[in-house]
């Protein structure tokens, strides 16, 4: 039962915490806290992990205030930034160039895997006397006085894959075109991908070598899907290539460092490592082995990691060429032995100043997964969007629009477009016609957008994700409908709206002191049927003297969930003692209208 705060404590919250330990700092039960939380929309266990930013309103509500705890030792990891969606708080002074983390993306079968096999036979295999080249998901290659690092598993699915756990490891998107097949769907698809996550592209127009080549085409329809090359007065290089010939290559490479110096790439080599996993698999002789970019600072032989919600001690390393490296620098790929369990793709790695903090750490990283996984249903959906907007947390809505034919597309996009207004943006990001398919899924999630499909369905496999990433995606048959749908969300007209419905009328015929401060109304039951989890209101001669949760509901001194009229019941209501004789209780819950 809530105690009257008559005057705020301050209780320091750690940054997560389970509902038990909420209750043990405020000395209230857990059920307490928990009935908190569902009065705010949340559905939590006793062992369950909540946040700070919820513990601090479930704090607030019972009159406390909270203040975050400082990070104690144990938590000095965690500290860091679980994701690189955060920025990594760097020191100014220390920053150094670094080289750009490129990602090659296009339709299949342009010469993707051609492309990359061909710049590190060129690059890798020369400078390394005597190293046999690995595949370890990533390489870098020398050009000139530059390093360029290469994922190797080209398309734009890896990419926004790792987007949507948070990892944006590429600098540099490298579009293949093949100059004989020219801009094709995947083609479009790697663009949208690329533009959602701000990442800029470099065209390689590939099979130069064909007589069928037709560049002229491939300029037009890269400029008909938004991509405008420099020769046309665009900031988009495109450079001729041919992964069978070779030629174009260092010219592809030299574009590569052009483009990657105007984003002046930075990071501290001295700082203890944070990486990003770009691979990871385990060897039945040498245990979990990972390839980790780094983002920044400096990983070390020795190093205690945490990666992901695994940890361990790099053993060793090594890079592409198979060669054991002591060290890796920022961007610098390097495959780990030492790790306790697989990681997975897009995880973060840090390292810990010792095992202990390691492990306190990973215990700290999944109870903070717990803690996300219950505002997953805080993602971008059409109900909330007008809260996220007037609360200042949403300028844009990012749509993904799937239609069954492409001549849908336009007068859609159009329409929603114009629904723009001085507060936010409507922003269609990824079109396309045909099912809803993962990788939209995945864009959706990277981008936080909603998807609308119209007339079209969803892939298999494409719809377990959505459940369970909880993405808003909207089926329409009328175009009408779209847009007064979006129309109206963006106005606030299609919030949830609640209403009360009063459940029951209890008139006071005994009072009983229990304490000094606490009061048993006995109470008959006129009409309704009264629920323990009910609101009241205490009305006196028509006038409201108080109002609060019902405490308690009892018949003959047992805990009841029910009353039915003409019965009697023991009641109580929160923060309110003073019940009279003649004082009706209007017993009420809120709904949700749908
Ligand atoms: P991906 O699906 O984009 O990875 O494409 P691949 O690299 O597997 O290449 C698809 C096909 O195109 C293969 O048969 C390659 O040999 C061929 N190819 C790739 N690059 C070139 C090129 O520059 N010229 C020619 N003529 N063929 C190429």
């Amino acid at each position: 039962m809530t105690t009257e705060a008559s005057t705020t404590r301050t209780i320091e919250i750690p940054r997560v915490l389970s509902v038990k330990e909420l209750g043990d700092l405020m000395g209230v039960s857990p059920v307490e806290v928990i009935k908190e939380l569902m009065k705010n929309g949340v559905m939590a266990a006793i062992n369950q992990v909540i946040d700070f930013d919820t513990a601090a309103i479930v704090a607030s509500d019972l009159g406390f205030e909270a203040v975050e705890a400082p990070a104690t030792e144990q938590a000095a990891v965690a500290a860091e930034p679980a994701s690189t969606r955060q920025v990594i708080e760097e020191d100014a002074a220390k920053l150094q160039p670094r080289s750009p983390v490129v990602t090659i993306m296009g339709h299949v079968d342009h010469g993707k895997t051609s492309l990359l096999d061909a710049i590190r036979e060129t690059k890798v295999t020369a400078g390394e006397a005597g190293g046999i080249t690995q595949h370890i998901g990533a390489y870098q290659v020398h050009v000139e006085d530059h390093e360029i690092t290469f994922l190797d598993t080209p398309g734009h699915e890896a990419f926004t894959a790792m987007r949507a756990r948070g990892a944006q490891v590429t600098d540099v998107a490298v579009l293949v075109v093949a100059a004989d097949d020219g801009v094709m769907p995947q083609t479009r698809e790697a663009i949208d991908h690329a533009k959602a996550a701000g990442v800029p592209i470099v065209v390689a127009m590939n099979k130069m070598d064909l007589e069928t080549a037709n560049p002229d085409r491939v300029k037009k329809e890269l400029s008909d899907n938004g991509v405008v090359i420099e020769e046309w007065g665009g900031d988009t290089p495109l450079v001729p290539v041919s992964a069978r010939t070779k030629e174009g290559l260092q010219e592809l490479l030299e574009n590569i460092i052009v483009v990657s110096d105007v984003l002046e790439l930075k990071a501290d080599p001295d700082r203890p490592a944070i990486g990003i996993v770009v691979e990871a698999a385990l060897s039945k002789t040498r245990g979990p082995l990972a390839t980790v970019l780094v983002k920044t600072g400096t990983l070390r032989v020795g190093d205690n990691v945490v990666v992901g919600e695994t940890q361990g001690r790099v053993k060793a390393m090594q890079n592409e060429s198979g060669k054991r490296i002591k060290s890796a620098g920022p961007s610098a790929p390097a495959e780990i032995l030492g790790l306790q369990a697989v990681p997975r793709a897009g995880e973060t790695l840090q390292v810990a100043p010792d095992e202990k903090t390691a492990r306190a750490t990973v215990i700290e990283r999944i109870r903070e997964r717990e803690a996300a996984a219950m505002h997953q249903q805080q993602r971008v959906t059409l109900d909330t969007l007008y809260g996220e907007i007037s609360a200042g947390k949403l300028r844009e809505l990012n749509i993904i629009l799937k239609t069954d034919v492409q001549g849908s597309i336009e007068p859609i996009r159009t329409s929603l477009e114009r629904l723009s207004n001085e507060q936010v943006k409507v922003k269609i990001i990824h079109t396309g016609s045909g099912s809803i398919t993962e990788s939209d899924l995945m864009l959706a999630v990277a981008s936080k957008g909603i998807i609308i499909a119209f007339n079209t369905g969803t892939e298999g496999g494409a719809d377990r994700l959505a459940a369970s990433e909880k993405v808003d995606v909207r089926h329409y048959s009328v175009i009408y409908n779209i847009v007064e749908d979006v129309d109206k969300a963006l106005k606030g007209m299609l919030e949830p709206t609640f209403r009360e419905v009063v459940t029951a009328h209890a008139e006071v015929r005994q009072v009983f002191k229990v304490s000094r401060r606490n009061s048993i109304a006995g109470a008959f039951v006129r009409d309704g049927t009264i629920t323990r989890t009910d609101q009241a209101r205490v009305l006196r001669n028509g006038a409201q003297v108080g109002a609060g949760r019902l405490a308690s509901l009892k018949r003959f001194q047992e805990d009841v969930r029910e009353v039915a009229t003409n019965f009697e019941c023991g009641l109580q209501v929160e923060g309110f003692d003073s019940f009279e004789p003649g004082d009706i209780v209007e017993c009420f819950r809120i709904e949700r209208e749908t």
